[in-house]
């Protein structure tokens, strides 16, 4: 399988925050491979801007150093990265003063995309909006990339889309969640309406309830500091796992276009129900072997935020009244493995008899570590014995299904930014889905706060804590097991 690479128009590709960590890990790699694919056109360029004090050659010697070491199979092209780093640069500035903006504004084209990637914290959103005017770089036709989180709460994301509104339309303001960028998430939209067979069946009729798990093994690491101020729910719930379950959820859009996709997931947030205290539950992971525990681990010894968040959502609309949906999401688990779990009922009525067991069908949307679509379908256990049955997996694991080539796909960050340029912003969310999405999750995090509530212990290495198996246990369901 042969992918088609069309070049974008020519770029200059601004990054504050151009020697941070995510730059470092993410966004300069990205940028690499999709030059190396030939996406990135003849002219285009990229400038890092940030508080360092270094000038163009050190900048280079310093994302050389970032792709060799985050993807050293792409930088084994030496030529081509050579060619790359050619094309980058360098303004030292401060997004608060007026140091540098005159240099960056000099190197910024005029005539051509204009692309400001915000890799920085939120802090800081508000003061390079405005500066990106005061020196004449806030056109009509350029735009701007800003990194989650969006705020930590209803108050601070309105006050974060009033500050880049006061500069900025709409349309030029591209919010990133990088589960977005995924080829599986974007799959889930081709499987759901681009085929006949699931369309009919999606609905509270047909599906027993929908599971949405994001587990990660590994705990807060390097980033313990911020992660102790947001915590599960902030951090991973109110953005990536409410945009699966907006895309799992949503009615069938008009049209494949940015604001017909995200009204419909915009309806889905509104139309969730408050969640009850006692569908929520939080955990916070303990010391396993020589790993330190999460308090130990963010220097807090006191630390009431959650590393695990599991919580029951309904859906007041026609579609899904009456299916519950269990979202979770934790560090320290069993297993690194993210899916979507669509469970089917069970067939009304068994003509095999008792002893032909329960079954049900179950679509699995996997995606990571390895992206791929599975269904479980009951067929009768081969071989002499009577009627017996037994669930098979019809799996279409990407890497297989497609070919080696396909392993190669853009990761979410090389999708997102091409995008960006391309002017699409079906995959970014818009500034009112943002602010719905804190408004549902706002009064639990409240609610936390108001009782006092402190998470419940969990063992690194498990499933999270029993009150979350509970969760389930007491609906007559289980979670599905984590594992990739
Ligand atoms: P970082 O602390 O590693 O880097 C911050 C960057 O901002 C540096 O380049 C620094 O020079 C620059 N900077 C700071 N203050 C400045 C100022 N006054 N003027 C100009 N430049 C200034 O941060 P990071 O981890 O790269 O994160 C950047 C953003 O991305 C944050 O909003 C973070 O929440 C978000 N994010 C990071 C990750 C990650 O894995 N690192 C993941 C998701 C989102």
């Amino acid at each position: 399988m042969v992918s088609r690479v069309i070049p974008v128009d020519p770029f200059d590709l601004v990054v504050f925050g151009g020697t941070g960590d995510l730059a470092r890990r993410k966004i300069l790699p990205a940028l690499f491979r999709r030059f190396q694919a030939g996406q990135m056109g003849d002219s285009s360029r990229v400038i890092g801007a940030a508080r360092s004090d270094m000038d163009a050659e050190a900048y280079r010697g310093f994302v050389r150093a970032a792709i060799e070491e985050f993807d050293p199979q792409a930088a084994s092209d030496s030529a081509a990265l050579e060619e790359f780093l050619g094309r980058l640069s360098y303004v030292a500035l401060d997004a608060k003063g007026t140091a540098g903006w005159d240099k960056l504004a000099g190197e910024v084209s005029a005539g051509r995309i204009r692309a400001f990637y915000f890799s920085v914290g939120p802090g800081l959103f508000g003061d390079l909006a405005q500066r990106l005017h005061d020196y004449g770089m806030a056109d009509h036709d350029s735009r701007i990339v800003v990194e989650k989180p969006f705020g930590r709460d209803l108050a601070s994301a309105r006050a974060l889309n009033r500050g880049l509104a006061q500069h900025f339309q709409e349309h030029q303001i591209y919010r990133i969640d990088h589960y977005l960028g995924k080829e599986t998430v974007q799959n889930l939209m081709a499987v759901r309406f681009g085929n006949m067979l699931f369309e009919p069946l999606w609905n509270s009729q047909y599906v027993d309830h929908i599971q949405i798990t994001v587990a990660e093994s590994v705990g807060v690491g390097g980033r313990g500091d911020y992660y102790d101020r947001a915590g599960a729910m902030r951090d991973m719930m109110q953005n990536h796992l409410m945009q699966l379950l907006c895309l799992i959820a949503m009615e069938p859009p008009a049209k494949f276009d940015p604001d017909a996709v995200r009204d419909e997931k915009l309806k889905v947030i509104r139309a969730l129900d408050p969640v009850a205290p006692d569908n929520v539950v939080r955990g916070q992971y303990q010391a396993e072997g020589d790993k330190p525990d999460y308090c130990t681990q963010v220097e807090n010894p006191d630390s009431r935020t959650e590393s695990f968040v599991a919580l029951k959502a309904h859906i007041s609309n026609w579609r899904w009244a009456g299916t519950p949906f269990y979202l979770r999401t934790g560090k320290r688990l069993k297993d690194r493995a993210s899916e979507i779990a669509v469970v089917f009922k069970e067939a009304p009525h068994s003509i095999f008899g008792a002893g032909a067991g329960r079954h049900r069908n179950i679509l699995t949307i996997k995606l990571q570590p390895n992206e791929g679509i599975e269904l479980g379908v009951t067929i009768k256990e081969p071989g002499p014995g009577g009627m017996r049955l037994i669930d098979v997996p019809l799996d279409m694991t990407f890497a297989e299904a497609l070919g080696p080539d396909s392993a190669d796909f853009p990761d979410a960050y090389e999708r997102l930014i091409m995008d960006v340029i391309r002017g699409n912003q079906t995959l970014f969310m818009r500034g009112d889905e943002v602010e719905a999405a804190w408004a549902w999750t706002d009064p639990i995090i409240e609610g936390w706060e108001e009782r006092s509530e402190a998470p419940q212990p969990y063992a690194s290495g498990s499933a999270g804590p029993d009150d979350s198996l509970m969760l389930m246990h007491r609906d007559g369901r289980r979670w599905r097991e984590i594992k990739p």
